[in-house]
């Protein structure tokens, strides 16, 4: 047992043995944070050191002291990762310190984002001839790193635009090159995607853009446009449906996504690139966004955010013990189709603007008929525990995120809650 005293300017940890997360706080520390450590079972190996052996116990998806957390990013993280990351914290496999105050460069790191890559490798099952990045700048900076590291000035790209994500990645790219809308779903406020046959691209395009999951409008590609451009590249912005369901990697040139939606905090960004893609990138590109330097140096190139890095290998584990893309996938198929029937099976009194098709497995918007007991739905909902249901400024309304380490459970609250709610106000 170890204790935590504080003074004016500081706190000392005394004998601190955290290996148990069990530790007493000072009276006079606002600390409330472990409320209750829990020991968790599931196996982090590393190559380079010993796994820590927890006792296991069984984790329930609801627990008493955490509410759901509906965010659109960040957003919720699976328990079983947020208790092994807690047990993990003090001292990782007994190297002595934490993965935070570990150099980028050692041995350790280099253990945990080499199994990070090669677990998120499985899961996606992406083929050799692809990198995969680590970088940061969240998904914004992609939108110039995409043109700057596959275009010249001069070349035309098309964007297909199916939400505020794609309009604001067109923006961006259109100062490093020539950019083309090729289809834009802004007057129908973004609730479709286009019968990709109808499509005019310019052949002489270096690329097509996509954004598979539009957060915000909760607009989905259950299938993607393929590119007739000269180079046949097609580019995804996956960052809010990133591993929620496998990808044929080998149909795109890049992927990239923010890790703050399904795969882990925010702070890192993941970019999978055909090798062959690794060119020369414009003569101004800051270094920072130049893909070659970051695939010579195996994203060391400067420090990474280890910690993030480390985060998102321990969802990647956990999402592989799930039994990989295709369960969660089925997982996520289940949670979409409950809430997507309760607001359609309403009457009316909730309303889903996405069209049947296209409507996204993460991200669900709705409104209600009578739009002035909004406010109240978001309040009533939250003394139940269920927080960040307000619909994104832009578009108003409810959005409810349901991504990955949403369990079932939340949603299943969330429609008994739906139901309660118009009954009290049909
Ligand atoms: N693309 C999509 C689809 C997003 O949802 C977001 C963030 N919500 C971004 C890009 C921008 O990501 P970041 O804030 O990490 O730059």
């Amino acid at each position: 047992m170890s204790s935590i005293t504080s003074s004016p300017n500081s706190f000392f940890l005394k004998s601190a043995n955290l290996k148990t997360n069990n530790f007493t706080q000072s009276p006079n520390l606002k600390l409330t944070y472990p409320p209750k450590a829990r020991p968790v079972s599931f196996t982090c190996s590393s190559s380079a050191t010993q796994t820590q052996t927890q006792p296991s116990t069984q984790i329930h998806a609801e627990q008493p002291d955490r509410v759901y957390n509906f965010a659109a990013g960040p957003a919720t993280l699976p328990e079983k990762v947020l208790l092994k990351a807690q047990a993990e914290l003090y001292n990782w496999h007994g190297c002595g310190m934490s993965v935070m105050e570990m150099s980028h460069r050692g041995k350790e790191f280099k253990s945990i984002i080499e199994k990070a890559e090669s677990d998120l490798r499985t899961l996606l099952n992406i083929p050799e001839e692809y990198s995969v990045l680590f970088l940061q700048g969240g998904a914004t900076t992609q939108f110039a790193a995409v043109p700057l590291n596959l275009c010249t000035p001069d070349d035309s790209v098309d964007y297909l635009v199916t939400g505020s994500w794609g309009d604001k990645a067109v923006k961006e790219a259109q100062k490093y090159c020539k950019t083309n809308v090729i289809w834009s779903g802004k007057a129908e406020k973004y609730t479709k995607i286009p019968a990709f046959e109808a499509l005019e691209q310019n052949p002489d395009a270096k690329y097509l853009h996509i954004c598979a999951n539009e957060t915000i409008h909760g607009v989905e590609f259950k299938d993607y446009p393929a590119p007739k451009n000269k180079t046949g590249l097609l580019v995804a912005d996956m960052s809010s449906n990133f591993c929620s369901k496998p990808v044929d990697v080998s149909k795109f040139g890049v992927i990239y996504a923010g890790a703050q939606k399904n795969v882990g905090p925010s702070g890192v960004t993941i970019v999978i690139i055909r090798k062959d893609l690794i060119a020369s990138a414009q003569k101004t590109t800051p270094i920072m966004l130049d893909y070659k330097i970051h695939n010579e140096n195996n994203s060391l190139y400067n420090t990474p955010p280890c910690y993030c890095i480390y985060m998102c290998g321990l969802v990647f584990e956990y999402l592989l013990e799930l039994g990989g893309l295709k369960e969660v996938e089925k997982m996520n198929e289940k949670k979409a189709k409950l809430l997507y029937d309760a607001i359609d099976g309403s009457n009316g009194f909730y309303r889903c603007p996405v069209e049947k098709s296209v409507r996204s497995l993460m991200n669900v918007p709705f409104t209600l008929e009578k739009s002035e007991l909004e406010g109240e739905f978001v309040k009533e909902a939250a003394k139940e525990n269920m927080v960040q249901l307000k619909g994104h400024r832009s578009v108003g309304g409810m959005r409810a995120s349901i991504y990955n380490a949403m369990p079932l459970a939340g949603v299943e609250r969330l429609v008994a809650f739906m139901k309660d709610f118009q009954a009290k106000h049909a």
